[in-house]
Protein backbone atom coordinates (compact mmCIF):
# COMPACT_ATOMS: atom_id res chain seq x y z
CA UNK A 1 0.00 0.00 0.00
CA UNK A 2 1.43 3.42 -1.05
CA UNK A 3 1.43 6.18 2.09
CA UNK A 4 -0.86 9.17 1.36
CA UNK A 5 0.02 12.71 4.01
CA UNK A 6 -3.20 12.43 6.17
CA UNK A 7 -5.50 10.11 7.86
CA UNK A 8 -8.50 11.70 9.60
CA UNK A 9 -9.01 10.58 13.01
CA UNK A 10 -11.67 12.15 15.09
CA UNK A 11 -12.29 14.93 13.81
CA UNK A 12 -8.75 16.05 13.58
CA UNK A 13 -6.18 15.11 9.70
CA UNK A 14 -3.04 13.50 11.51
CA UNK A 15 0.23 12.09 9.72
CA UNK A 16 -0.40 9.26 8.27
CA UNK A 17 3.06 7.06 10.59
CA UNK A 18 1.29 8.81 13.44
CA UNK A 19 -1.99 7.39 13.22
CA UNK A 20 -2.95 4.30 15.81
CA UNK A 21 -5.04 2.75 17.93
CA UNK A 22 -4.45 0.64 21.30
CA UNK A 23 -3.98 -2.71 20.95
CA UNK A 24 -6.90 -3.49 23.00
CA UNK A 25 -9.41 -2.02 20.44
CA UNK A 26 -12.68 -3.43 21.01
CA UNK A 27 -13.26 -4.12 16.84
CA UNK A 28 -9.56 -5.39 16.44
CA UNK A 29 -10.66 -8.65 18.91
CA UNK A 30 -14.48 -8.69 17.62
CA UNK A 31 -15.04 -7.29 14.59
CA UNK A 32 -17.17 -4.43 16.07
CA UNK A 33 -17.19 -2.09 12.93
CA UNK A 34 -18.25 -0.93 10.51
CA UNK A 35 -16.80 0.37 7.32
CA UNK A 36 -16.63 1.49 3.80
CA UNK A 37 -14.70 1.99 0.51
CA UNK A 38 -15.57 4.21 -1.98
CA UNK A 39 -13.22 5.57 -5.31
CA UNK A 40 -12.91 9.28 -6.44
CA UNK A 41 -11.25 9.62 -9.90
CA UNK A 42 -9.48 12.64 -12.03
CA UNK A 43 -12.34 13.98 -13.83
CA UNK A 44 -11.83 15.63 -17.44
CA UNK A 45 -11.22 18.91 -16.38
CA UNK A 46 -8.90 17.90 -14.23
CA UNK A 47 -10.41 18.02 -10.73
CA UNK A 48 -11.52 14.69 -8.97
CA UNK A 49 -14.53 13.77 -7.71
CA UNK A 50 -15.68 11.25 -5.75
CA UNK A 51 -17.96 8.33 -6.95
CA UNK A 52 -21.56 7.85 -5.03
CA UNK A 53 -20.04 9.37 -1.68
CA UNK A 54 -23.99 9.88 -0.15
CA UNK A 55 -25.13 6.32 -1.05
CA UNK A 56 -21.23 5.14 0.45
CA UNK A 57 -22.30 7.61 3.86
CA UNK A 58 -25.65 6.50 4.09
CA UNK A 59 -24.57 2.28 3.68
CA UNK A 60 -21.82 3.13 6.71
CA UNK A 61 -24.28 4.49 8.62
CA UNK A 62 -26.39 2.19 8.58
CA UNK A 63 -23.90 -0.85 8.68
CA UNK A 64 -22.96 0.74 12.21
CA UNK A 65 -26.26 1.14 13.34
CA UNK A 66 -26.58 -2.74 13.85
CA UNK A 67 -24.66 -2.27 17.26
CA UNK A 68 -27.18 0.11 18.77
CA UNK A 69 -23.93 2.08 19.73
CA UNK A 70 -23.92 5.78 18.51
CA UNK A 71 -21.46 7.18 15.60
CA UNK A 72 -19.84 10.25 17.00
CA UNK A 73 -20.45 11.85 14.03
CA UNK A 74 -23.36 13.17 11.66
CA UNK A 75 -23.67 11.46 8.12
CA UNK A 76 -22.75 15.55 6.87
CA UNK A 77 -19.72 15.73 9.34
CA UNK A 78 -18.69 12.13 7.62
CA UNK A 79 -19.38 13.83 4.39
CA UNK A 80 -17.35 16.57 5.06
CA UNK A 81 -14.72 14.84 6.72
CA UNK A 82 -13.65 12.68 3.32
CA UNK A 83 -13.73 15.53 1.32
CA UNK A 84 -11.09 17.50 3.59
CA UNK A 85 -9.19 13.82 3.71
CA UNK A 86 -9.45 13.52 0.15
CA UNK A 87 -8.30 16.95 -0.52
CA UNK A 88 -5.77 17.10 2.63
CA UNK A 89 -3.93 14.05 0.72
CA UNK A 90 -4.71 14.96 -3.34
CA UNK A 91 -1.44 16.62 -3.94
CA UNK A 92 0.07 12.91 -3.44
CA UNK A 93 -3.12 10.86 -4.71
CA UNK A 94 -5.37 12.72 -7.34
CA UNK A 95 -7.29 9.46 -7.62
CA UNK A 96 -7.84 6.53 -5.51
CA UNK A 97 -9.67 4.48 -2.82
CA UNK A 98 -11.10 5.88 0.03
CA UNK A 99 -11.61 4.04 3.44
CA UNK A 100 -14.17 5.08 6.50
CA UNK A 101 -14.22 3.18 9.26
CA UNK A 102 -16.64 3.50 12.34
CA UNK A 103 -14.90 1.43 15.57
CA UNK A 104 -15.64 0.62 18.56
CA UNK A 105 -12.08 1.58 20.09
CA UNK A 106 -10.22 1.11 23.52
CA UNK A 107 -11.53 0.80 26.73
CA UNK A 108 -14.11 -1.73 27.18
CA UNK A 109 -13.41 -5.52 26.79
CA UNK A 110 -16.20 -8.36 26.59
CA UNK A 111 -19.03 -8.75 23.98
CA UNK A 112 -21.05 -5.81 24.60
CA UNK A 113 -19.90 -2.50 23.09
CA UNK A 114 -22.60 -0.23 24.72
CA UNK A 115 -19.46 1.29 26.67
CA UNK A 116 -16.84 1.41 24.15
CA UNK A 117 -15.82 4.96 23.25
CA UNK A 118 -16.64 4.87 19.08
CA UNK A 119 -14.25 6.31 16.56
CA UNK A 120 -14.19 7.17 13.08
CA UNK A 121 -11.06 6.92 10.75
CA UNK A 122 -10.90 8.11 7.13
CA UNK A 123 -8.10 6.97 4.92
CA UNK A 124 -7.26 7.31 1.35
CA UNK A 125 -4.71 5.64 -1.16
CA UNK A 126 -3.85 4.82 -4.87
CA UNK A 127 -5.20 1.25 -5.75
CA UNK A 128 -4.58 0.17 -9.10
CA UNK A 129 -6.89 -2.91 -10.75
CA UNK A 130 -8.37 -4.87 -7.63
CA UNK A 131 -8.25 -8.09 -9.78
CA UNK A 132 -5.14 -7.65 -11.27
CA UNK A 133 -7.00 -8.83 -14.75
CA UNK A 134 -9.43 -7.96 -17.33
CA UNK A 135 -10.84 -10.80 -16.66
CA UNK A 136 -10.40 -13.25 -13.58
CA UNK A 137 -11.23 -17.07 -13.76
CA UNK A 138 -13.55 -17.52 -10.56
CA UNK A 139 -13.83 -20.71 -8.53
CA UNK A 140 -17.42 -21.81 -6.38
CA UNK A 141 -16.29 -21.63 -3.06
CA UNK A 142 -16.97 -24.63 -0.39
CA UNK A 143 -17.37 -21.72 1.96
CA UNK A 144 -21.49 -19.98 1.77
CA UNK A 145 -22.09 -16.51 1.83
CA UNK A 146 -23.20 -16.15 5.63
CA UNK A 147 -26.27 -16.81 6.07
CA UNK A 148 -28.92 -14.39 6.20
CA UNK A 149 -30.09 -15.19 9.72
CA UNK A 150 -25.99 -15.29 11.45
CA UNK A 151 -25.69 -11.53 10.58
CA UNK A 152 -27.79 -8.52 8.83
CA UNK A 153 -26.74 -9.77 5.95
CA UNK A 154 -27.00 -5.79 3.69
CA UNK A 155 -24.71 -4.15 6.65
CA UNK A 156 -20.75 -3.87 5.64
CA UNK A 157 -19.27 -5.34 9.01
CA UNK A 158 -15.34 -5.52 9.52
CA UNK A 159 -16.30 -8.96 11.00
CA UNK A 160 -18.17 -11.04 8.07
CA UNK A 161 -14.93 -10.50 5.87
CA UNK A 162 -13.28 -13.51 7.58
CA UNK A 163 -15.75 -15.26 5.44
CA UNK A 164 -14.16 -12.99 2.13
CA UNK A 165 -11.41 -13.84 3.35
CA UNK A 166 -11.54 -17.70 3.82
CA UNK A 167 -12.77 -17.97 0.36
CA UNK A 168 -10.40 -15.83 -1.42
CA UNK A 169 -7.53 -17.71 0.02
CA UNK A 170 -9.35 -20.89 -0.71
CA UNK A 171 -10.07 -19.90 -4.90
CA UNK A 172 -6.48 -18.63 -4.94
CA UNK A 173 -4.66 -21.45 -3.30
CA UNK A 174 -6.73 -23.15 -6.30
CA UNK A 175 -5.30 -21.38 -8.72
CA UNK A 176 -8.11 -18.76 -9.51
CA UNK A 177 -8.05 -15.57 -9.52
CA UNK A 178 -11.21 -14.90 -7.26
CA UNK A 179 -14.12 -16.76 -5.25
CA UNK A 180 -17.77 -17.03 -6.03
CA UNK A 181 -19.82 -17.78 -2.88
CA UNK A 182 -23.30 -19.26 -3.18
CA UNK A 183 -25.78 -18.61 -0.39
CA UNK A 184 -27.52 -21.02 2.17
CA UNK A 185 -30.09 -22.15 -0.68
CA UNK A 186 -27.20 -22.94 -3.16
CA UNK A 187 -28.23 -19.87 -5.20
CA UNK A 188 -25.57 -17.12 -6.33
CA UNK A 189 -24.58 -14.96 -3.85
CA UNK A 190 -21.65 -12.82 -4.83
CA UNK A 191 -17.92 -12.23 -4.60
CA UNK A 192 -16.07 -11.82 -1.37
CA UNK A 193 -16.07 -7.96 -2.47
CA UNK A 194 -18.03 -7.96 -5.14
CA UNK A 195 -21.43 -8.26 -6.78
CA UNK A 196 -22.10 -10.45 -10.28
CA UNK A 197 -23.90 -10.34 -13.32
CA UNK A 198 -24.61 -12.46 -15.86
CA UNK A 199 -25.46 -11.92 -19.27
CA UNK A 200 -28.13 -14.84 -21.61
CA UNK A 201 -29.72 -13.43 -24.96
CA UNK A 202 -29.11 -10.18 -24.65
CA UNK A 203 -30.40 -9.65 -21.08
CA UNK A 204 -28.82 -8.71 -17.70
CA UNK A 205 -29.55 -10.83 -14.52
CA UNK A 206 -27.81 -10.36 -11.13
CA UNK A 207 -29.02 -11.96 -7.81
CA UNK A 208 -32.10 -9.82 -5.91
CA UNK A 209 -31.14 -8.21 -2.60
CA UNK A 210 -31.53 -10.01 0.82
CA UNK A 211 -28.39 -11.97 0.47
CA UNK A 212 -25.93 -9.66 -0.81
CA UNK A 213 -24.11 -6.56 0.02
CA UNK A 214 -25.96 -4.06 -1.78
CA UNK A 215 -23.09 -2.53 -3.78
CA UNK A 216 -23.44 0.95 -5.08
CA UNK A 217 -22.02 -0.17 -8.05
CA UNK A 218 -24.60 -2.46 -8.66
CA UNK A 219 -26.81 -0.37 -7.97
CA UNK A 220 -24.94 2.04 -10.53
CA UNK A 221 -24.14 -0.72 -13.18
CA UNK A 222 -28.28 -1.65 -12.99
CA UNK A 223 -29.02 1.72 -14.14
CA UNK A 224 -26.37 2.10 -16.48
CA UNK A 225 -27.86 -1.21 -18.30
CA UNK A 226 -31.38 0.27 -17.98
CA UNK A 227 -29.98 3.70 -19.97
CA UNK A 228 -28.03 1.55 -22.49
CA UNK A 229 -31.55 -0.10 -23.27
CA UNK A 230 -30.89 -3.80 -22.16
CA UNK A 231 -33.22 -5.31 -19.65
CA UNK A 232 -32.25 -5.88 -16.04
CA UNK A 233 -33.77 -8.48 -13.89
CA UNK A 234 -32.77 -9.54 -10.13
CA UNK A 235 -33.83 -12.69 -9.31
CA UNK A 236 -32.30 -16.08 -7.74
CA UNK A 237 -29.69 -17.27 -9.97
CA UNK A 238 -28.25 -20.84 -9.87
CA UNK A 239 -24.94 -21.93 -10.66
CA UNK A 240 -25.94 -23.68 -13.22
CA UNK A 241 -27.40 -20.51 -15.06
CA UNK A 242 -23.99 -18.54 -14.59
CA UNK A 243 -22.34 -21.62 -16.08
CA UNK A 244 -24.54 -21.12 -19.21
CA UNK A 245 -24.71 -17.85 -19.50
CA UNK A 246 -23.31 -15.85 -22.75
CA UNK A 247 -21.31 -13.05 -20.21
CA UNK A 248 -20.49 -12.95 -16.61
CA UNK A 249 -19.19 -10.16 -14.44
CA UNK A 250 -18.40 -8.70 -11.56
CA UNK A 251 -18.98 -5.17 -9.83
CA UNK A 252 -17.25 -3.38 -7.07
CA UNK A 253 -15.76 -0.31 -5.79
CA UNK A 254 -12.39 -1.50 -5.97
CA UNK A 255 -12.99 -4.00 -8.64
CA UNK A 256 -15.09 -1.73 -10.94
CA UNK A 257 -16.71 -3.82 -13.77
CA UNK A 258 -14.46 -6.68 -14.29
CA UNK A 259 -15.41 -9.25 -17.00
CA UNK A 260 -15.83 -13.42 -15.53
CA UNK A 261 -13.95 -15.58 -17.66
CA UNK A 262 -14.79 -19.19 -16.36
CA UNK A 263 -16.11 -20.02 -13.51
CA UNK A 264 -15.19 -23.83 -12.18
CA UNK A 265 -13.85 -25.34 -15.47
CA UNK A 266 -16.23 -23.90 -17.68
CA UNK A 267 -15.81 -20.95 -19.87
CA UNK A 268 -18.02 -18.09 -19.89
CA UNK A 269 -19.06 -17.72 -23.68
CA UNK A 270 -16.10 -17.83 -25.94
CA UNK A 271 -13.67 -16.91 -22.83
CA UNK A 272 -13.10 -13.30 -23.35
CA UNK A 273 -14.85 -10.50 -22.09
CA UNK A 274 -18.12 -9.90 -23.80
CA UNK A 275 -19.35 -7.26 -25.87
CA UNK A 276 -22.07 -6.44 -23.70
CA UNK A 277 -19.86 -6.57 -20.74
CA UNK A 278 -17.56 -4.29 -22.46
CA UNK A 279 -20.02 -1.78 -23.36
CA UNK A 280 -21.60 -1.64 -19.71
CA UNK A 281 -17.94 -1.49 -18.32
CA UNK A 282 -16.84 1.61 -20.59
CA UNK A 283 -20.37 3.47 -19.66
CA UNK A 284 -19.40 3.12 -15.73
CA UNK A 285 -15.88 4.78 -16.70
CA UNK A 286 -16.93 7.29 -18.26
CA UNK A 287 -19.78 7.78 -15.15
CA UNK A 288 -17.38 7.97 -12.99
CA UNK A 289 -14.82 10.25 -14.66
CA UNK A 290 -17.52 12.33 -15.30
CA UNK A 291 -17.18 12.10 -19.23
CA UNK A 292 -21.17 11.53 -19.42
CA UNK A 293 -23.42 14.65 -18.14
CA UNK A 294 -26.34 12.28 -17.09
CA UNK A 295 -24.11 10.82 -14.10
CA UNK A 296 -23.03 13.91 -12.86
CA UNK A 297 -25.44 13.63 -9.96
CA UNK A 298 -23.31 10.78 -8.86
CA UNK A 299 -19.94 12.67 -8.25
CA UNK A 300 -18.96 14.89 -5.48
CA UNK A 301 -16.35 17.00 -6.64
CA UNK A 302 -13.11 18.22 -4.62
CA UNK A 303 -11.65 21.02 -6.16
N1 LIG B 1 -20.06 -7.51 -1.95
C1 LIG B 1 -19.15 -7.44 -0.98
C2 LIG B 1 -19.06 -8.54 0.01
C3 LIG B 1 -18.28 -6.33 -0.90
O1 LIG B 1 -17.36 -6.26 0.07
C4 LIG B 1 -18.37 -5.32 -1.87
C5 LIG B 1 -17.43 -4.15 -1.81
N2 LIG B 1 -17.91 -3.15 -0.96
C6 LIG B 1 -19.34 -5.43 -2.86
C7 LIG B 1 -20.17 -6.54 -2.87
C8 LIG B 1 -19.53 -4.35 -3.89
O2 LIG B 1 -20.04 -3.21 -3.26
P1 LIG B 1 -19.76 -1.75 -3.84
O3 LIG B 1 -20.16 -1.78 -5.27
O4 LIG B 1 -20.63 -0.87 -3.02
O5 LIG B 1 -18.33 -1.49 -3.65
Amino acid sequence: MQETKFIWFNGKLIPWRECKVHILTHTMHYGSGAFEGMRFYQTADGRSAIFRLREHVSRLMKSFSIFGTKAPYSHEEIEKAIVDTVKANISVCPEGYVRPIIFHDYGVMGLNPEKARVSVAIAVWQWGAYLGHDSVKVKTSSYIRLHPKSVVADAKICGYYVNSILASLEAKEQGFDEALLLDYKKNIAEGPGENLFLVKKGKVFTPELGNILPGVTRNSVIEIARDLGYKVIEKKLSLGKLKRADEAFFTGTAAEVTAISQVDDKLIGNGKQGMITEKIKQAYLDAVKGRNEKYIKWLTFVR
